[in-house]
């Protein structure tokens, strides 16, 4: 069979990979000069610090098997993510824990006494939140979702919380204690020599030919038995019913000797300051010594054609043109959608590959009558 695989990111090498281990031939095409996808990872040429490319990324997961999967391609070290914010003149500890508490009212809470405290802060007239805001009133209350929420909030998503989904908050723990640790996953950490090196030994198989720079287009489709695409849903159908909405993001890249901020992540809830944070890079890999460092503010705004789709924004609008573009893929012939962008969902690393090594083993079943989702992206 010639099977093809749109797309060089983690979807593209787990599911090539897999075909390949099982004795398929399959090329896989991208259209920039590298693989790894969004989150690529490349030496800063001035400072030669490990920076990636498409913004931070910290690889988390409780999924034992894809854990075993990334670690036989890459040695991964020890990493926490331990994000910090600047907000109304402070720093504070995220995600809110004991310490961001006790400091933004000035107390010294044990665990249980923080907990009864937050408790007389929290809208609890509000019994089934909806909204981003309501989720925050009703679990945090309105102090500290002005401080560290509302302003952050409004720049990522150039929307009003109350017009945000409570779901983007639920991905965000509150806590009272001292853990300070960004996830609840089991397994967490950095691939040592970057995503890019591990995807690198991934797509290194006999079975698999890679092109870079090689724009897909539908009417290639033909050629191939199967397609897996993991390229952006509406683009497969050349937009032809509008665009699904996403956010893209600038990085303002600047330059430092030292240690500029004393961390990777520094986010800024105040809504006057125009990013929302700045990632220094070198601390993503403590085990290295750079002198220089090299940072990125982060602004978010509105995708054009022609921009990153970075977060899709799954809005009431978007929802309703998603299932008619899931519609007319249920009908496409040939072709499974796949990853992210496919899907239209903020798919993190590990769940892309889950998603990867199921989409693989549905094909190795079935064949072509795989479906054209494997996972329905509604
Ligand atoms: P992608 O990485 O987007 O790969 C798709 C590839 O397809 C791209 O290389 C693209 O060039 C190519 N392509 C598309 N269309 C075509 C075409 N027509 N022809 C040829 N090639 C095409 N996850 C985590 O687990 N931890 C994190 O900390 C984390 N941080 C993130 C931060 C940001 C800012 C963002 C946006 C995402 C983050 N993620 C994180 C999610 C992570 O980036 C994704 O899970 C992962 O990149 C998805 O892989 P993918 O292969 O589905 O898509
Ligand atoms: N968020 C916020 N303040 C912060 C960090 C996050 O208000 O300091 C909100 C914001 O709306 C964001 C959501 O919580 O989109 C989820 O945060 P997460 O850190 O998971 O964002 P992501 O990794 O998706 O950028």
């Amino acid at each position: 069979m010639k099977l093809l695989m749109v797309g060089a990111g983690l979807s593209g090498a787990v599911i090539g990979r897999k075909l390949a281990e099982a004795g398929h031939t399959i090329t896989i095409v991208d259209s920039r000069d590298h693989v790894a996808g969004n989150c690529h990872t490349e030496r800063d040429a001035e400072t030669g610090v490990l920076v990636h490319r498409y913004g931070p990324h910290i690889f988390h997961t409780d999924d034992a098997e894809v854990w075993d999967y990334v670690t036989g391609f890459e040695s991964f070290q020890p990493y926490k993510n331990r994000v910090k914010t600047t907000a109304q003149g402070q720093v504070f500890s995220l995600p809110i824990n004991l310490h961001t508490i006790n400091q933004f009212y000035g107390r010294t809470f044990r665990p249980e006494e923080a907990r009864a405290f937050i408790e007389t802060q929290a809208d609890t007239s509000i019994s089934d939140p909806q909204t981003f805001e309501e989720q925050a009133l009703r679990f945090v209350g309105r102090d500290l979702y002005e401080a560290f929420f509302k302003g952050y909030t409004v720049k990522q998503w150039g929307m009003q919380p109350t017009e945000l989904p409570a779901s983007i908050l639920k991905r965000l723990p509150v806590r009272f204690n001292y853990d300070d640790n960004y996830f609840f996953h089991r397994f967490q950490g950095m691939p040592e020599t970057g995503y890019t090196a591990m995807v690198e030994r991934i797509l290194d198989h006999p079975g698999i030919t890679v092109h870079l720079n090689t724009s897909f287009t539908r009417a290639e489709a033909g050629d191939y038995d199967h397609v897996f695409y993991s390229g952006p849903l509406d683009g497969w159908f050349d937009y032809e019913l509008g665009r699904l909405g996403y956010r893209t993001l600038d990085f303002e890249r600047f330059t430092h000797v030292g240690d500029y901020q004393g961390c990777a992540v520094m986010n800024y809830g105040d809504e006057n300051v125009p990013f929302t944070r700045i990632s220094e890079h070198k601390h993503f890999a403590p085990w290295e010594e750079h002198d220089g460092s090299v940072c990125y503010r982060e602004y978010s705004r509105a995708c054009e054609p022609g921009d990153i789709p970075y977060y899709p924004i799954r809005q009431v609008r978007e929802k309703a043109l998603l299932a008619e573009y899931v519609a007319l893929a249920e009908k496409a012939e040939g072709v499974t959608f796949v990853g992210r962008l496919g899907t239209y969902r903020y798919l993190d690393m590990d769940v892309t590959i889950r998603e990867a090594l199921d989409t693989a083993a549905a094909f190795l079943a079935h064949g072509t009558d795989v479906p054209a989702f494997v996972k329905p992206p509604l």
